[in-house]
């Protein structure tokens, strides 16, 4: 593969990582090792497609990092993935999960098609048989490698794989936790499939609670009201985009893979999701107006750009133009190496993919826990809570003599369940590993960017394993 003018994309993540290296104290060759993917496998399988014809796929999965297990991370279903991609991405949850605080070693996974391209019945036995394949390779395990969705994938794949998966290894009793983003019939757990947009928004909630970066970005106030541009109207995209709305911030661009949206009154996102569902695209869309040349679109006048479609979408050829005041990377990659030096330049505060996008991966791992425990969150405790609020309740109108406000009451009162669990354990990481983050920002003067600190953060919890552990 020629190596594009930007750089692969597992080279501009060396690169940063190769500028991060100066902030640790690892002992001589642990970063390369640290950096350096473990094992990546290509499989090539042939499927018979509904017209009888027989297709060769051709996928890959890397396992970046086992310095704890399982690794995790997403399957990918694109024409442009690679091994290089695949790679790229497996680090980066590597580095993911270490910040986050997520257990788990770096991997990812991508097979080379168009979904669009393939009917329901193509895809299931297409899924199948990469999971067969993974699965008899040890790449696919509860104890070992956990896929979860990526771009292209979602619910309805990952219940093909745990099916795959219980039917060649029915003696696990733990096969529920071999993939997580499954639905929650076949056990998943509530709030999964928003987890990383929802993620996305208690990030900005948490960037405008620090006023003195808001500060530092030229922004001020907070979300009500500031202008948004999002690329990609995806599963990340698209939750990221409606709870960002629900908080008053206006979506006034969408970018998709077929042109861009445009309306400065803001966009009605679930109208539109719609729109693209029946029609495959934003073409059309009557609220707002429709440009054919979207990428374009990502220099448009913002206070905040989200990037949440593919990687290599801000370059040395757009760095220069951005208008957003913060850009935060709910996708993975999206800016490459050098354009990432151009926004610093520039002042524009960068909030990086492995913590802008690790919503999914705290709540895969809510779900891992919740199918190796084989019991929903809350089912204990919830009315136990209820019980013992009442109690309260009653105690202080029998104390006050004064009857409290039905609303109030009916909050008091209400027990934890599982996605009330879910959200509080997401809000929670979120607004911690920032925190984390910050402190280091703070604390080495040389850092010049969040990206900076991220890495530092997460490479000084993976350089303490290993030393427990050795390399
Ligand atoms: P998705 O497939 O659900 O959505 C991707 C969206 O991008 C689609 O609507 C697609 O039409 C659009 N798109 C494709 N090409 C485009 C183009 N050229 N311009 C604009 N839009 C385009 O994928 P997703 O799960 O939302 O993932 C998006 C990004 O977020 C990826 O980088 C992925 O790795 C990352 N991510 C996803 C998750 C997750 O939980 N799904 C978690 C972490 C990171």
């Amino acid at each position: 593969m020629t190596a594009p003018k930007n750089g692969t994309f597992l080279q501009n993540v060396e690169r940063m990582v190769a500028k991060t290296v100066q902030y640790l104290d690892l002992p001589p060759g642990w970063a390369e090792e640290i950096q350096a993917p473990d094992t990546t496998i290509k499989v090539q399988f042939p499927v018979e497609m509904d017209d009888g014809s027989w297709k060769t796929f051709t996928g890959w999965r890397c396992t970046h990092s086992e310095h704890r297990l399982p690794a995790k991370g997403g399957i990918r279903y694109a024409s442009i993935v690679n091994e290089d991609e695949v790679e790229a991405l497996a680090a980066l949850m590597t580095y993911k999960c270490a910040l986050v605080n997520v257990p788990y070693g770096g991997s990812k996974g991508g097979l080379r098609l168009n979904p669009r391209e393939h009917s329901e019945g193509e895809l299931e036995r297409i899924t199948r048989r990469f999971a067969q394949a993974l699965i008899n390779k040890g790449f696919i395990g509860p104890s070992d490698n956990v896929p979860a969705p990526d771009m292209g994938t979602g619910e309805r794949e990952m219940a093909w794989i745990v099916d795959t998966y219980q039917m060649l290894r029915p003696e696990d009793i733990n096969y529920l936790g071999c993939v997580t983003g499954k639905p929650v019939d076949m056990g998943g757990v509530r709030g999964r499939t928003e987890a990383t947009g929802r993620g996305v928004m208690y990030v900005i909630r948490e960037f405008f609670r620090n006023r003195d970066d808001v500060a530092r970005t030229g922004l001020t106030g907070d979300l009500a009201g500031k202008k948004i541009v999002v690329q990609g109207l995806g599963n990340v995209g698209y939750h990221a985009a409606k709870f960002l709305a629900e908080d008053d911030a206006r979506i006034i661009v969408v970018i998709e893979w077929d042109g861009a949206i445009i309306n400065e009154d803001g966009i009605d996102i679930e109208a539109l999701r719609e729109w693209i569902n029946v029609h495959g695209g934003v073409k059309g869309f009557p609220g707002g107006t429709y440009h054919e040349e979207g990428t374009r679109f990502l220099t448009y006048p913002c206070d905040i750009l989200i990037p949440a479609a593919l990687e290599g979408q801000i370059t040395l050829a757009n760095a220069a133009d951005i208008q957003a005041k913060l850009v935060v990377e709910a996708a993975n990659g999206p800016i490459t190496y050098e354009a990432d030096r151009v926004l610093l330049e520039r002042g524009i505060m960068v909030i990086p993919d492995f913590f802008a996008n690790a919503g999914g991966v705290t709540v895969s791992y809510f779900e891992w826990i919740k199918n190796l425990s084989h019991i929903r969150f809350g089912r204990m405790q919830r009315r136990l809570d209820e019980f013992r609020a009442k109690a309260i309740v009653d105690a202080i109108e029998a104390a006050t003599g004064k009857e409290i406000e039905s609303k109030l009451k009916h909050r008091i009162m209400q027990g934890s369940d599982e996605l009330s669990m879910v959200r509080s354990g997401l809000d929670d990481t979120m607004r911690e590993a920032y925190q984390e983050i910050k402190q280091t920002f703070h604390e080495n003067a040389g850092i010049e960017d969040f990206r900076t600190a991220a890495l530092v953060v997460s490479m000084k919890k993976i350089a303490n394993t290993h030393k427990r552990i050795g390399l």
